[in-house]
């Protein structure tokens, strides 16, 4: 059973970070909504054929869903309900930004069976948000949250990010500490990535050495950076949430089963323009375009992007395993590699295992095999072992 996800390419405006697609709501791209839709019943009709069975978990992620107006929301949870069938109890997340719920979105959602909501909050403190174009201000965070609880979201997941221009230490502990007043059931914590094409790339796209980027409103250095993510984990651990992947935390049996999914290298399916797929090995990517995946599907075409169809080699799919496994606090199982591939993943990777050996990197308990926490957050270097590892 794949998990599916369904992508909304509009916010209402583009913070300075990102470069996720999505369309600012402008008059312009308002009239992109219809369109949007549209594009997504074709789409949807098309794949019901991916699911037999139905699918093991939903997450409505974008962009902002919640920037949606309350009919176009109706009309995206009525083609997702009239298509797919979901597992019992399954997970059904909606990600929304505060400053776009509203009681009536909120109640819509519940009422479609959303049990998870993903509030993306960045930080409680009103200059680090503008500091990076956020359109909302902390105390718009805490009525967001503070109604999901009145409206009975009893799953909410809460993201945070530090290395903000501005941010210190003792600032960024403060975001943390009223995150966690809140107990929420799940924290994502992701360091601020500048990418190319950004405002803010623009503004401190030369590093640490670009003029903007010392002083009060400039970036955390690395140490900083490091000594931030390590505090929190420390923090929430001692708080009881299981740092359960690099990024996030979450109260036992919370944690994101949808993601879960695709670290565990399940299958999946991703709706919407921007949407990724992977199906039996093969990924495909949607264009990202409303108008170009609309005219697509109205001509009886596939929406894909310029790269079309990829068929992943048994390479490809183990490396990728091992990558995105380790990520993972239980890490990868031997027997379901061994299960998925044919092949012992000891004969694959023998050889970088013992390259880390003396260092310690890898844990080996019972079934698992897993990163030394020590390393969870320098991970890559010895992640991308495993692309050069296999063969
Ligand atoms: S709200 Fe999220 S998706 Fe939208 S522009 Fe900001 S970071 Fe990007």
């Amino acid at each position: 059973m794949p998990s599916l996800y369904v992508h909304v390419p509009f916010c209402i405006q583009k913070c300075d970070y990102c470069a996720f697609y999505s369309h600012g709501l402008t008059d312009y791209s308002k009239e992109l909504i219809p369109l949007y839709l549209e594009g997504l019943e074709m789409e949807m009709a098309n794949h019901q054929k991916d699911a037999p069975q139905g699918v093991s978990s939903l997450f409505i992620g974008g962009g902002t869903p919640t920037a949606l107006p309350l009919e176009n929301l109706d009309h995206l949870l009525k083609l997702i309900i009239r298509n797919f069938s979901f597992a019992e109890r399954a997970e059904k997340t909606t990600e929304g930004n505060p400053g776009t719920l509203t009681r009536e979105k909120l109640i819509l959602l519940r009422e479609y069976g959303i049990n998870r909501f993903s509030l993306g909050v960045q930080a409680f403190d009103d200059n680090l948000l503008r500091n990076v174009g956020r359109i909302h201000s902390a105390q718009q965070a805490r009525d967001g949250v503070q109604l999901l609880r009145t409206l009975g979201f009893a799953n909410i997941n809460l993201d945070l990010m530090f290395g903000l221009p501005g941010q210190s230490m003792s600032l960024w502990k403060k975001s943390v500490e009223e995150a966690l007043s809140y107990r929420p059931e799940h924290l994502s914590l992701y360091g601020l990535m500048l990418e190319e094409g950004t405002p803010l790339y623009d503004r401190f796209g030369e590093g640490l050495d670009g003029a903007e980027s010392t002083g009060a409103q400039g970036l955390p250095d690395d140490d900083v950076q490091a000594d931030m993510q390590e505090w929190a984990v420390e923090h929430l651990e001692k708080a009881g949430y299981l740092h359960y992947e690099t990024s996030n935390f979450a109260l036992p049996g919370f944690e994101c089963r949808h993601n879960l999914g695709y670290w565990r290298g399940e299958e999946y399916l991703g709706l919407g323009p921007g949407g990724v797929s992977c199906l039996k090995r093969i990924r495909q990517k949607n264009v990202e375009n409303v108008r170009a995946y609309w005219a697509s599907l109205h001509e009886g075409k596939e929406p894909l992007d310029e790269e079309g169809k990829e068929m992943l080699s048994l390479e490809d799919c183990m490396a990728e395993r091992m990558i995105l496994g380790l990520r993972l606090r239980e890490g990868v199982s031997f027997t379901k590699f061994r299960e998925d591939f044919g092949v012992d993943l000891r004969n694959i990777y023998g050889d970088v295992l013992e390259r880390y050996r003396n260092r310690d990197c890898f844990v080996i308990r019972g079934d698992r095999l897993s990163l030394n926490e020590k390393y969870a957050f320098v991970a890559n270097g010895i992640l991308r072992e495993f692309v050069r590892g296999a063969g």
